[in-house]
């Protein structure tokens, strides 16, 4: 037991805020050619950050030209050249960490403590790992004189907008592409400040370019016929809405989409270690998490004794303020998504399942809800098939293995999934029928550069991160 001693973050260590930004495009930050701006907003307060560009087809189009206009020169660049703006825009990432791990907090609401901790140590450790592949790209499997597919449009998330960012950039340029990045609207600001980054490294001018807007100005990139690759992390419904605009066309596709992932306990995993991954599993990052725990397969026999335990754990994390060292839940990205979480537990709860959440006091103004859990959950509730994207954790029970893993797979998706066991046998034997790209055992969450992330099914084709993610950039 310890004193509740709150120590917020200081919100000036974001540095200073442009009130309104254009876009970058071949070494330069310039105005949209339209009018139109998209207002970001502190997700904890809804006080407006700044106004960014609505990116236009023009926009995109001058963006492309420039990407290509580079494409020659970075191309030809030996690898270990490329390597050095690589390893140099990692170590400015480490220094300048504090200002950007503050910046993405109050842009996407997400705890200091994440993103200090997690995101931006993962930022770094994504450029200096493709960095060092970037002269060793003979051994990388893809036959002995791979070459980069030219020019990659990329659409990122809100959910982690700067390791998004990380996980499409840092393997493109490796790999001697040239790339436009369009952010999420509701979090470009990380990506704007990257680019000064960019600048900060010395990177050849339209090698890295970044257009804002929303999903029309996603659609122009997207869709453009000068772009030769297309690299997506988002929802479903647009992946498929590219991989249609795309089809019979030349460009090259990969997309990372939703999820809904079982966390699966068995009766002889210790309950505390258990409670603490499953806790990680589902309110790590409020639940914004495509890969997320977000359905708890327990075994019958242990079924009250953990849902207690997690109840008790549930009432000890502390929802408020991102930038307060001690916050464990932060604020929803948007309104847009707490009305979509709000509508999926109504949904819930009127559907039969058992709603409970810890008493806890949220903030008057901002985006928040409490973390959740629905027990008495069955398979046809849509808290079970959809994906929530929130702090909500849906409890479905089993009895043996071979049940569990019928439950596991009964989705369309199939991007992850956690097994909690002392028997490796047992591990091994799930692992092998469990259809999701990504299998934790005793754990949940935990990333690594050198690890392939992506999906089975309906959460996407394609890999990032690890000697696979170099495939997506590579003609061979
Ligand atoms: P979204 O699909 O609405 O938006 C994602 C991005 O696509 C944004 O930048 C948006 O502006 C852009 N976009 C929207 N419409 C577009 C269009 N027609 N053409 C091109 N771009 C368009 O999703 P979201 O609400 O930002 O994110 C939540 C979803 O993303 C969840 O379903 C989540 O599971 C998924 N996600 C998946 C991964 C993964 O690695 N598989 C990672 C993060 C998020």
């Amino acid at each position: 037991l310890f004193e509740y001693a709150p120590a917020p973050e200081s919100r000036a260590a974001a540095g200073e805020l442009a009130s309104s930004y254009g876009h970058y495009i071949g070494g330069e930050f310039v105005e949209s050619s339209g009018k139109e701006a998209l207002k970001t907003v502190d997700p904890s307060t809804e006080q407006v950050l700044a106004e960014v560009a609505q990116g236009t087809d023009e926009d995109v189009d001058r963006a492309v030209k420039a990407a290509r206009a580079a494409f020659a020169g970075w191309s030809a660049l030996p690898g270990a050249e490329r390597g050095k703006y690589l390893f140099r825009i990692a170590r400015i990432i480490q220094e300048r960490s504090r200002e950007l791990a503050v910046l993405e907090s109050i842009d996407n609401g997400k705890p200091i403590r994440e993103t200090r901790d997690v995101d931006l140590p993962l930022v770094a450790a994504h450029f200096f790992y493709y960095a060092g592949w970037a002269d060793k790209l003979e051994f990388a499997g893809y036959g002995s004189d791979p070459r980069p597919v030219g020019v990659a449009a990329q659409v990122i998330p809100w959910n982690f907008p700067l390791l998004m960012l990380a996980w499409k950039i840092a393997p493109a340029l490796a790999t001697g592409n040239t790339v436009v990045l369009k952010p999420a609207e509701t979090t470009p600001l990380t990506a704007l400040r990257f680019a000064e980054i960019c600048r900060q490294a010395g990177l050849p001018r339209g090698v890295v370019n970044i257009v804002t807007g929303d999903g029309r100005t996603g659609a122009a990139l997207t869709g453009h016929p000068g772009v030769d690759k297309v690299a997506f992390t988002g929802s479903t419904e647009v992946g498929r809405a590219i991989a249609r605009t795309l089809a019979g066309s030349r460009t090259k596709l990969s997309l990372e989409l939703g999820g809904k992932a079982a966390n699966i306990v068995f009766d002889d995993a210790p309950v505390d270690q258990a409670v603490e991954g499953i806790v990680d599993g589902i309110f790590f990052n409020q639940g914004h998490v495509c890969c997320a725990g977000s359905r708890l397969l327990v075994q019958e026999s242990v079924h009250d004794e953990v849902i207690d335990a997690l109840k008790r754990r549930m009432q000890t994390l502390r929802v408020g303020d991102p930038l307060d060292k001690n916050t464990d839940v932060g604020a929803i990205n948007s309104a847009a998504q707490l009305a979509r979480i709000r509508e999926l537990t109504d949904a819930g709860e009127a559907e039969g399942a058992e709603r409970w959440a810890p008493a806890c006091e949220l903030p008057t103004s901002g985006y928040w809800f409490p973390p959740t859990v629905f027990t008495g959950v069955s398979a046809t509730h849509r808290v079970a098939r959809e994906e929530i994207f929130g702090p909500v954790l849906s409890v479905l029970t089993f009895r043996t293995p071979e049940e569990a893993v019928a439950k596991a797979n009964n989705t369309p998706y199939g991007l992850s999934a956690g097994i909690w066991t002392e028997k490796g046998s047992r591990i091994l034997w799930m692992a092998s029928r469990l259809r999701a790209g990504v299998v934790w055992s005793n754990t949940f969450n935990k990333f690594d550069p050198t690890s392939p992330f992506g999906g089975y099914k309906e959460s996407g084709y394609g890999r990032e991160g690890g000697r696979h993610g170099l495939e997506a950039y590579l003609d061979v």
